[in-house]
């Protein structure tokens, strides 16, 4: 058993953070309070690599595996959560082209998403299915050869800036079979029909692109179907064991940015004439902060490892995600006390921290769904 990175992959952690510092950290608080998409810092991470690192080199990417890409989550969440997101999921509903497409949608859309500045969507949430993603009411119908898709979506990240999205359409009617119904179907943005609007007001990662959409009477040719036909539900399944490992490393990130500021701040501040960093009671509260960090790190590793041995254990991710978005909650709130009233407000980064960790326990199925998965294998 070995415990190490390789070379290369702590020359992407190091890469990573370096890009992080230099370009996302000085206006991060900004693009944050103006709710504003980076466009040209993603454009910036894609040159550097750092965009679609799980694309194999025949379609341009890099070929690196999950692990990787839980390794570059991590160092852009250590510095911010809003522009990670739009950064790791420039990308994201590709997994589905990548696991289940035909070799000529990989080869049409997986390397302008390395190459180019193209940006995708995965568009499965429904305003009443969320968590209930068989619940899903979106209905593409056959017509000749194209598919005619009514119906909405929300929450969907990069909603209004994405080139194209991977929807999840009920294509069949036997409502007995719940969940082998769907099918995935890739919309082009500009397709008559569609309105996305987005969504103001989010608590947090407000760098990112959050939009609810409607698709009205939407053409799109049958060959844009990703995967088989009534099997679209397995398939966002599949997508999301890979791509939870990938929000586990978020939840990492964030948290040891949030230890990392505040280890600094309470050597600095001094409270009772010395510093707040000699009292036991804030050294055990590091210590702890800490250890719960260095667990989820090394639960999101593994998992994120047996993703690329292609043993992929749905249990282990979500507990991966689930631990470690609970765990960034707990670590940015212990941060955001232990700068007291500082880290109220904006002006100190821990307070964006503390609002941005949140949706780790939300998106890409809430923790209780993850539960569900874990409980489901031992019962
Ligand atoms: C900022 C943001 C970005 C997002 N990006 C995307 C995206 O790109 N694509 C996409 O498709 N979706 C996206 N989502 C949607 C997200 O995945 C859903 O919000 C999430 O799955 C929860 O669904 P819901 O909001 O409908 O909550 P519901 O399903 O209504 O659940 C509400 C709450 O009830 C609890 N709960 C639900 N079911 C159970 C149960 N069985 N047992 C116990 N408790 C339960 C959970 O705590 C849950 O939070 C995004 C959401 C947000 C906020």
């Amino acid at each position: 058993m070995d415990f190490n990175l390789s070379e290369e992959q702590r020359l992407i952690q190091e890469t990573t953070y370096r890009f992080a510092l230099q370009e996302i950290e000085p206006v991060a608080k900004q693009y944050d309070r103006e709710e504003k998409y980076p466009r040209e810092i993603v454009k910036k991470a894609r040159e550097t690599g750092l965009v679609g690192a799980f694309i194999p080199d025949q379609y341009g990417g890099p070929g690196y595996g999950f692990l990787e890409v839980a390794l570059i989550s991590e160092q852009l969440a250590r510095v911010d959560l809003g522009i990670n997101v739009c950064i790791m999921t420039a990308t994201f509903g590709s997994e589905n082209i990548l696991f289940n497409g035909t070799e000529e949608q990989k080869r049409t859309y997986l390397p302008p998403l390395v190459n180019e500045d193209v940006i995708a969507a995965g568009a499965y949430t429904e305003p009443n299915a969320g968590t209930d993603v068989a619940g899903t009411r979106t209905r593409a119908v056959r017509q000749g050869n194209e598919y005619v898709i009514n119906g909405n979506k929300m929450f969907i990240t990069n909603g209004t800036v994405c080139d194209w999205m991977v929807v999840l359409c009920v294509t069949g009617d036997d409502e007995a079979k719940k969940h082998g119904r769907h099918s995935l179907i890739l919309v082009e943005s500009d397709r008559k029909g569609i309105t996305a609007n987005k969504i103001r007001g989010k608590l947090g990662i407000r760098a990112s692109d959050t939009a609810e959409i409607a698709f009205e009477d939407v053409r799109v040719p049958c060959e844009n179907l990703i995967g088989k036909e009534g099997q679209g539900f397995y398939h966002v399944m599949h997508f999301f064991d890979a791509t939870r490992t990938m929000v586990a490393g978020q939840g990492v990130g964030i948290a040891q940015g949030a230890l990392d500021k505040t280890v600094r701040y309470v050597k600095e501040r001094t409270v009772f004439g010395r510093p707040l960093a000699v009292n036991q009671g804030v050294q055990f509260q590091l210590a702890e902060m800490a250890t719960r960090i260095e667990l989820a790190r090394t639960l999101t590793y593994r998992a994120a490892w047996k993703v690329d041995q292609g043993e992929i254990d749905p249990a282990l991710n979500a507990m991966a995600k689930y631990f470690s978005g609970e765990m960034a909650v707990w670590v940015c709130d212990k941060a955001l006390q232990l700068h007291g009233g500082y880290g109220y407000i904006d002006e100190y980064d821990v307070q964006r921290f503390y609002r941005d960790a949140k949706i780790l326990e939300i998106y890409e199925g809430a923790k209780e769904a993850e539960k569900l998965t874990i409980s489901r294998r031992l019962l």
